[in-house]
């Protein structure tokens, strides 16, 4: 599963449109985990976030 810093977020919406099963939202200019159960694992997120913010946990 993956985890987002919010303290790193900046609410840019990247990670939003780069996740193919829409698992992530801006809510209140940053971005959360709306969908965990959509999520595969791709990673496609972490790697485009501009801030670092986005990493993935073992859970
Ligand atoms: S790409 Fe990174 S900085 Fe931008 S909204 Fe997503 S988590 Fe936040
Ligand atoms: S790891 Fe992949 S499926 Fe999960 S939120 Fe990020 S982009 Fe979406």
């Amino acid at each position: 599963m993956i985890k987002i810093n919010k303290s790193k977020c900046d609410g840019c919406g990247v990670c939003i449109e780069s996740c193919p099963f829409g698992v992530l939202a801006i809510k209140d200019k940053k971005a959360l985990v709306v969908k965990p159960e959509m999520c595969r694992d791709c990673q496609v997120c972490i790697q485009i976030c501009p801030n670092k913010a986005i990493k993935y946990v073992d859970e």
